[in-house]
């Protein structure tokens, strides 16, 4: 057994727990350090030991303790994916420096995409921070500092054209694509693009297919951009030299 992956899990559990209420409190304004949780529906303050990370939900089989509503998956759902993706850094990246920029980077995503999916709003002092990690990580990178700089314009320089002609998609989207691309370098940054294209254009289909929306209502694209930078974060390299491998 790992012991830094268990305790990376753990701590993925209460940051994925900080992050989701952090999310929340800034769209309200409200203060995390103040904040209190409550019930949605009955609106009691909740006790602590109804907020243990991953464990309360499920101990309480995703409903009030006091009312018996459903809570929101989201809770779990944010705990769980923070704690799976610290355990995958710590194994695939180990126990170092480097590790702190790629575990803030997973933080600032998820925080990220919950308020664009809430709000359709992406902060730019997210992407600010997501920009200072990425240029903390191109120390550690064995990509050239050059495919970092190339890859922060790559993907953000077409999409802001499309932004800016069609109005189709947000300049936070942009500017989230500008600073993930110089954390994830060329040809990294187009991964990441594609496979956010590929999840958004599923749930469109979906919307469409299975749930007979119209088609005009607009998706956050937030969440789907988190995704595919995660998923280039971790696999893009290995993705990469497989390609080369097969083909070259
Ligand atoms: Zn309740």
């Amino acid at each position: 057994m790992n012991l830094n992956a268990l305790f990376l899990f753990l701590l993925g559990l209460v940051m994925g727990s900080f992050c989701h209420a952090f999310a929340l409190a800034l769209q309200q304004k409200e203060s995390i350090f103040i904040r209190r949780s409550f019930c949605s529906h009955c609106q009691q303050p909740l006790h602590w030991k109804d907020l243990i990370p991953l464990i309360s939900w499920l101990r309480l089989r995703g409903r009030c303790r006091y009312c018996h509503q459903k809570l929101s998956i989201r809770y779990p759902l944010s705990e769980l994916i923070l704690a799976l993706l610290f355990f995958q850094s710590a194994l695939q990246f180990g126990i170092g420096w480097k590790l702190i920029p790629i575990l803030l980077v997973l933080c600032i995503l998820v925080i990220i995409a919950w308020i664009d999916y809430d709000t359709m709003l992406i902060y730019d002092r997210f992407v600010l921070a997501l920009a200072c990690c990425g240029g903390i990580l191109i120390m550690y990178s064995s990509q050239s500092l050059f495919s970092h700089l190339f890859g922060a314009v790559a993907v953000s320089g077409p999409l802001f054209l499309l932004a800016w002609i069609t109005q189709g998609i947000g300049y936070g989207d942009v500017k989230l694509m500008a600073a993930a691309g110089l954390l994830l370098g060329w040809p990294n940054i187009l991964l990441a693009m594609l496979i956010a294209s590929f999840a958004g254009s599923l749930v469109a289909l979906h919307q469409l297919l299975i749930q007979k929306k119209s088609g005009k209502e607009k998706i956050p694209l937030g969440p789907f951009l988190a995704l595919g930078i995660i998923f280039a974060l971790f696999w893009g390299e290995p993705m990469l030299s497989w390609y080369i491998h097969c083909f070259i």
